[in-house]
């Protein structure tokens, strides 16, 4: 075990850390360490723990390729079991001994003289060569800017901080937000509460989710044959590959929008809810959503769906502009994540002392989403332009990972020390990026969505299929890389 000098220091536990470990090791890069600020490992699948909560991609397709699982319970496995498979898939691959639990990082500056990172941490200094950011796109929940928040009598908290603790049954409970998280906790909350007060400010496109338990005939074939679990991951990433056509083109769009608007009218018959939840926006602008659940939820006698704007917040309630007070004893925030604001860019500072947030000025932008000009050896996975509204992220995450053991491979060929891409390569594939982004639905789709930094831009997605990045990352392109061979 290194003490605090590893060659690489990665930052946080969730798939993206675990996964990078897990690549380093198989190439045998073992002097590493896995700082977590949490004392579980688990990121996002950690600490989401709402009622209902699950993933929304396939759990064949949302899985390590090279951790193949034949035991998912159902299509879409729920939260408690994709976080214990991160479990046993760090502990079966030897690499939970190389996580640092309870390690908050508050610092990482690159050292020139010595050529590595200094990183600064709960329990002091480390010194690494290369530093990995694993800390993901969802890992620190928003509260909503209302006025009064404060200020409610009853228990507050957010999805992703979820407090068991506090009764619900029979109570009355008001829910803000109707994105991802929401749609799933709605269902799951409906039966249990006296009544559920959603607050939605804009209407999602749901699409049907056609959950299904695992047959046990099934999961026994995976095991026998594991060709059968790849063929039909295959299946299922070439499924979603589909998926991104109506993101891109009007035509396929419109046919999109018809179909899943089809779930809607027949799951909601009364046409004026079934007004307020329709969406004045091209499908797939803001997250598309997968449930079956949702809507029928949303028809029941106890739910109220206020689409009002929320004007305050009162001890009472929430107060909505048409002068109403909705009455509640629990309020939950569903109001999701900042990922276009990294929380660590402010205190990532490269060879001219300037942090990554001063370099990108509320516009994240990175060669590949991995790599930064002016920041040596630092990788950051889930990086801007990486994420994905149609398929699993944890597909770009591999891509990285041989991204990253791509340029390690080039800086052993070349006896280099540091690699950075060239200012020339990052400004190139940014203007790439930004150029695909500008016939898609999320610059044209008619919404303001998450997917959009400060200034207006996609900093958040691949505007392409999946394949696409794969095959982008899979070689290092040693022209587009600076090396310093001193
Ligand atoms: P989200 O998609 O950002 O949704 C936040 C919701 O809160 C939106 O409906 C938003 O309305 C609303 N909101 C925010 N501020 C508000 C305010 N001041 N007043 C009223 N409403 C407000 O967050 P999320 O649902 O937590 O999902 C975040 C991401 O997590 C997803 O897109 C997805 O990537 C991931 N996720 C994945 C899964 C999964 O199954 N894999 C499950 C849950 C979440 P507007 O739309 O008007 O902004």
């Amino acid at each position: 075990m290194t003490g605090r000098t590893p060659r690489i220091l990665i930052v946080g536990s969730g798939f993206a850390g675990i996964g990078m470990a897990i690549a380093l090791r198989r190439r045998g890069l073992t002097d590493l360490v896995i700082l977590e600020r949490a004392e579980t490992l688990g990121g996002t699948w950690r600490d989401n723990r709402y009622p209902g909560c699950a993933c929304d991609v396939e759990s064949v397709l949302y899985s390590f390729s090279f951790e193949p699982n034949p035991e998912w319970s159902r299509t879409f496995s729920p939260q408690p079991e994709i976080e214990a498979y991160l479990q046993r898939v760090a502990e079966t691959s030897g690499v939970l001994p190389f996580v640092r639990f309870g390690e908050e990082v508050t610092g990482a500056t690159w050292d020139e003289a010595t050529h590595r990172w200094c990183v600064t941490s709960t329990s002091g200094t480390w010194q690494a060569e290369h530093l990995v950011v694993a800390t993901g796109a969802l890992s620190d929940p928003v509260p909503p800017a209302i006025p009064g928040l404060d200020t409610f009598a009853g228990p507050t908290f957010h999805t992703a901080a979820w407090d068991a603790t506090v009764p619900l049954d029979g109570r009355r409970v008001a829910i803000i937000g109707t994105g991802a998280s929401a749609i799933q906790a709605i269902p799951a909350l409906q039966p249990r509460v006296a009544h559920l007060t959603v607050a939605q400010r804009t209407p999602a496109w749901v699409m049907p989710r056609w959950d299904r338990a695992t047959p046990a005939w099934r999961r026994a074939l995976y095991r026998r044959l594991p060709v059968t679990q790849r063929l039909a991951r295959l299946l299922q990433y070439l499924r979603h590959e589909t998926l991104f056509v109506p993101f891109r083109h009007a035509g396929p769009r419109r046919l999109a929008e018809w179909i899943i608007g089809w779930h809607l009218r027949r799951q909601v018959r009364d046409p004026e809810l079934r007004r307020r939840l329709t969406p004045p926006y091209g499908i797939g602008c803001k997250r598309l959503l997968l449930s079956d659940a949702y809507y029928p939820a949303m028809t029941q006698s106890n739910v109220s769906l206020v689409t009002d704007a929320i004007v305050r917040i009162r001890p009472e309630g929430l107060e909505t502009a048409d002068g109403r007070t909705h009455a509640a004893d629990v309020l939950i925030l569903a109001t999701g994540f900042r990922p276009t604001d990294p929380p660590l860019a402010p205190v990532i500072r490269g060879r001219d002392g300037r942090s990554l947030a001063d370099v990108w000025r509320g516009s994240p932008a990175a060669y590949l989403g991995t790599t930064v000009a002016g920041f040596p050896n630092l990788f950051l996975l889930n990086g801007p332009g990486t994420g994905l509204g149609h398929s699993s992220v944890l597909m770009m995450f591999e891509a990285q990972f041989a991204h990253v053991l791509g340029v390690l491979d080039l800086l052993a060929r070349r006896n280099a020390r540091t690699a950075e891409p060239t200012a020339a390569a990052q400004a190139a594939y940014v203007r790439w990026l930004d150029a695909a982004h500008a016939d898609t639905v999320w610059s044209r789709g008619g919404c303001r969505s998450w997917y959009l930094d400060s200034t207006g831009r996609n900093a958040a997605l691949w505007p392409h299929g999946v394949g696409r990045f794969r095959r982008m990352t899979r070689r290092v392109r040693p022209d587009d890389y600076a090396l310093d061979l001193t």
